[in-house]
């Protein structure tokens, strides 16, 4: 969101760099980094190739400056009634759930690696208490794992087999998926509480790359619904989701066969649909003329991407030189974003 003419305007996908550092382990192998920051200048280069983004976040960024350069105004956006959506893009390892926050156990003693999710929670609560003198907010919270071209609810508390939701469109109400959990939440404690639980149940594989890499995309919703106590008609929804997507690393890497070939090809299939879709928003394409239908995924945000709605994309980068084809290949699907 910027200032042009006067006139505020909105940019509404935004780009976000971040590298993290190299791990001890990276460093202890003889890792080198191969990816190179301007300070001040939203730019990176790599080999012969240089990108700019909305946001280029280095190694030493914490989490809390990631959180109030990048995320804290969207806060401010939704409770004016935007839905907002936070995607975190990048190979397994490249610190999309650290980024995201969306692994939160309580037991976190040092809330300073707090990621996007418990500090997004926490100014949400901390809005809403500020302005209850004027009106009244009714949050709920839903979470939902795509696996395999499928969607699985995991705060149903049933068995997997039990929890697939399906995926449907109201000319109304837009996307709506119907049995799905929305639990009420009155405070960030019981937020979080319901993310952990959440969490557990999600599915991790095992691939050459990484022993419990996440081959499912995670989506944490939180609906805002807020009503002035002076006039019931002045109410806006607005749904805020979370996105940890399913690492994006090419299956060659991964030695993936059999079921997990199966799987990456799937993957695949909605980071491709999801790059179709960003992209064309940012060209100015046509609401109308996205194809939101090519996965689950699509299909899932299609009434949180472009229109109403403002994305802030976070593509993960790792800077060891091992993943050198890797970080080039989440770099281009970021520029393409943009
Ligand atoms: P992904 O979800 O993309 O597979 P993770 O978020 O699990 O990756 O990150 C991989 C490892 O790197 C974790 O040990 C995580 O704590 C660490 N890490 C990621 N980003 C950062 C960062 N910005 N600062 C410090 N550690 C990080
Ligand atoms: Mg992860």
């Amino acid at each position: 969101v910027h200032e042009e003419n006067g006139k505020e305007t909105i940019d509404t996908v935004q780009v976000a760099l971040r590298i993290r550092p190299l791990m001890p382990q990276e460093t202890s192998r003889g890792c080198e980094e191969c990816i190179t920051t301007i300070t001040g200048q939203p730019q990176v280069q790599i080999k012969d190739l240089a990108f700019t983004y909305n946001y280029v976040f280095a190694q030493h960024i914490t989490q809390q400056e990631f959180y109030d350069t990048a995320v804290k105004g969207l806060i401010n956006k939704l409770f004016q009634g935007y839905n907002v959506t936070i995607l975190a893009y990048g190979q397994t390892g490249s610190g999309k759930t650290y980024t995201m926050g969306t692994n939160y156990s309580g037991s976190e003693g040092d809330c300073s690696s707090l990621g996007v999710i418990p500090l997004a929670v926490a100014d949400i609560f901390d809005f809403i208490e500020a302005h209850e003198d004027k009106f009244t907010f009714k949050v709920t919270v839903s979470f939902m794992e795509l696996y395999q071209e499928q969607c699985y609810d995991l705060l149903s508390g049933k068995e997997r087999t039990h929890s697939v939701i399906e995926i449907r469109e109201d000319v109304n109400k837009g996307v709506v998926l119907p049995g799905i959990s929305e639990l009420p939440v009155g405070s960030t404690t019981e937020t979080m509480k319901v993310l952990e639980q959440g969490s557990s149940r999600r599915v991790t594989g095992s691939t050459a790359m990484n022993q419990a890499s996440s081959r499912s995309h995670a989506v944490f919703t939180i609906v805002i619904a807020k009503e002035s106590r002076a006039d019931k008609n002045l109410a806006t929804t607005s749904k805020f989701h979370l996105v940890d997507l399913a690492g994006s690393e090419r299956i060659k890497k991964t030695k993936a066969s059999g079921e997990r070939l199966k799987e990456g090809v799937k993957i695949n299939q909605g980071l491709l649909a999801l790059g179709n879709v960003i992209s064309a928003l940012g060209d100015g394409t046509n609401r109308s003329f996205i194809s939101y239908r090519d996965s689950k995924l699509t299909r899932l945000l299609q009434d949180s991407l472009g229109g109403n709605s403002l994305t802030l994309m976070v593509a993960c980068v790792s800077p060891a030189d091992y993943n050198l084809d890797e970080t080039v290949s989440t770099l281009r699907y970021a520029d393409r974003a943009r």
